[in-house]
């Protein structure tokens, strides 16, 4: 299992080592990218799919945790039936979406909104120039764990590009 943490420190559930600490201490890894590794290490006991993820790092919103992992990691982190990331949800009481951490557009946007279907990502035209936007249908907008502003800047940074998110 890579993860944020060294091997050491995620093998053993209270003490950093010095490389790790002064890591947190300087924001590089969060106290959730800790929990979260510890908690996946625990679990690949007796989840054996778990033991060879790669997990890149989390980021943090109000009301969830996105956690990117290596490329073709996202289902065994999710787990069968969503069973592992339904432990992860009750650990860090939020929202959990696991993305892959491939830049690619359509990964990121389908696994921020999953399993809120949306209308494809669509290139609206302004008289100042042109947006990205993807719409979700407005009965919908509780079951999206991110803000407006949330989800255009966690996907500004997992990909580059700007999209907007869209209600209607
Ligand atoms: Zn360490």
């Amino acid at each position: 299992m890579q993860t944020p943490l060294c091997s050491v420190c995620l093998e053993n559930d209270d003490i950093l080592c010095n490389g790790c600490r002064s890591k947190l201490d300087d924001g590089d890894i969060t106290q959730v990218d800790v929990d979260l590794s510890r908690l996946l290490y625990r679990l690949s006991d007796k989840i054996g799919t778990l033991e060879d993820i790669t997990i890149k790092r989390t980021v943090q919103t109000s009301n969830a945790v996105v956690i990117l992992t290596g490329k073709g990691d996202g289902p065994k982190v999710v787990g069968r039936d969503g069973r592992v990331v339904k432990k992860i949800a009750d650990e860090f009481d939020k929202s959990i979406r696991v993305v892959e951490d491939t830049g690619e557009v359509t990964e990121v946007v389908d696994k921020l909104l999953s399993p809120v279907e949306y209308e494809g990502i669509r290139t609206v035209y302004r008289p100042d120039g042109e947006e990205k936007k993807v719409t979700v249908d407005e009965d919908y907008e509780p079951r999206v764990p991110f803000t407006k502003e949330e989800f255009r800047d966690l996907v500004e940074d997992l990909t580059g590009e700007m999209i907007v998110l869209s209600y209607e």
